[in-house]
């Protein structure tokens, strides 16, 4: 007898073969998804390489096929696929382009979908809800594809979302993995760390995308690991930015522009803070907090060594400001 988890793999297995066949042979899924692909320049390796589907605007859709098929409604229901209410069933996904969220094995077991026309009333992407086999806190985007050249590269950048990931491979990054949409978590990062030490944030260049840039530098060091940032121009996002740039070109910007938490920081925070005396020493508590999640405490010296020449502070009094913290905080 096979268990619920067994049921619900199979069933997104079928969902994800279906909406793939959808995109690629119906012509409702070439003329409205595929074409929508194509338009933002997706090469059709790369949406074989993501499973990239298409789920139909008909109510129920898949549901019909995957009863067809011998799919239980109960499994159906149980991943998400389907919306169950009493007198009616109806397909989660209508109308959307499917980005398929693999397991770190490989396997499909959520979804993310979406929208194709602006529409000011439905979300731009729907997702799968939690279940038995989708915990969304404990999964990246992309890390099965990526989880090989992490290891090569022993680096990974972790970027936003579905389309900034697939956009990477194409342009030959391949370690690139996304939180795809949740605040980073430190289940996320341990999943990293099984991989590599090295984590790159790459977040969108606008103010949302800086937020979550700053709490993702203390969540990678609370962890022992290693993170640099690299802040793209305003308006642009990692998708967007690799689309109009060769591989060449994008490593190139990479490797000039990306750097350590520090720089980072300073380099956001020090231009107004630069002639103002209040202003400088917040920047500087700031940076004194990060440094003090460290827990190697050579990591933090060689962090405090540089802070200290960058905002020409004595090393003294870091060390001094770090172990008030760390006091505190322990
Ligand atoms: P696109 O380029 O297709 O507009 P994006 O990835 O640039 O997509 P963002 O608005 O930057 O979209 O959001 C980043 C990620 O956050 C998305 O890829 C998605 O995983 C998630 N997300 C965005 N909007 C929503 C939403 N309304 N509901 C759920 N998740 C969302
Ligand atoms: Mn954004
Ligand atoms: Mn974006
Ligand atoms: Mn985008």
């Amino acid at each position: 007898v096979k268990n619920d988890r067994e049921s619900m793999m199979a069933v997104s297995g079928f969902a994800q073969k279906y909406f793939s066949q959808m995109l690629l042979k119906s012509d409702e899924g070439r003329s409205v998804g595929l074409s929508y692909l194509r338009a933002r320049g997706f090469r059709d390796d790369i949406i074989q390489k993501f499973d990239l589907g298409y789920s139909p605007e008909a109510r129920s859709a898949l549901t019909d096929e995957a009863i067809k098929n011998s799919f239980k409604l109960e499994f159906l229901e149980k991943t998400g696929l389907t919306i169950v209410r009493d007198d009616y069933k109806a397909d989660r996904f209508r109308g959307r382009v499917i980005f398929p969220i693999h397991s770190i094995s490989g396997k499909p077991t959520a979804f993310g979908g979406r929208i194709l026309k602006s529409d000011a009333k439905a979300a731009k992407y729907l997702n799968s809800p939690e279940s038995e086999i989708y915990h969304k806190s404990k999964i990246l985007y992309g890390i099965y594809q990526a989880k090989t050249e992490i290891t090569k590269k022993d680096n990974c950048y972790l970027v936003e979302g579905y389309t900034d990931v697939i956009s990477f491979h194409q342009a030959g990054i391949i370690n690139v993995v996304a939180s795809s949409g949740t605040a980073l978590t430190v289940d996320q990062i341990r999943l990293i760390a099984r991989f590599t030490p090295n984590i790159t944030i790459i977040y969108d260049g606008d103010p949302a995308g800086i937020k979550a840039s700053l709490r993702g530098i203390d969540l990678v060091l609370e962890q022992g690991m290693n993170v640099k940032v690299l802040l793209l121009p305003e308006g642009e996002d990692p998708d967007s930015f690799a689309k109009r740039r060769n591989a060449q070109e994008l490593q190139k910007y990479i490797s000039e522009n990306e750097g350590d938490f520090i720089k980072f920081k300073t380099g956001l925070l020090l231009k107004d803070a630069e002639k103002d005396p209040v202003k400088r020493a917040g920047l500087l508590q700031d940076i004194v907090k990060t440094i003090s999640v460290i827990p190697d405490v050579i990591v933090r010296g060689e962090y405090i060594k540089e802070c200290s020449a960058l905002m020409n502070v004595k090393e003294q009094v870091l060390y001094n400001e770090i172990g008030k913290l760390t006091r505190k905080g322990r």
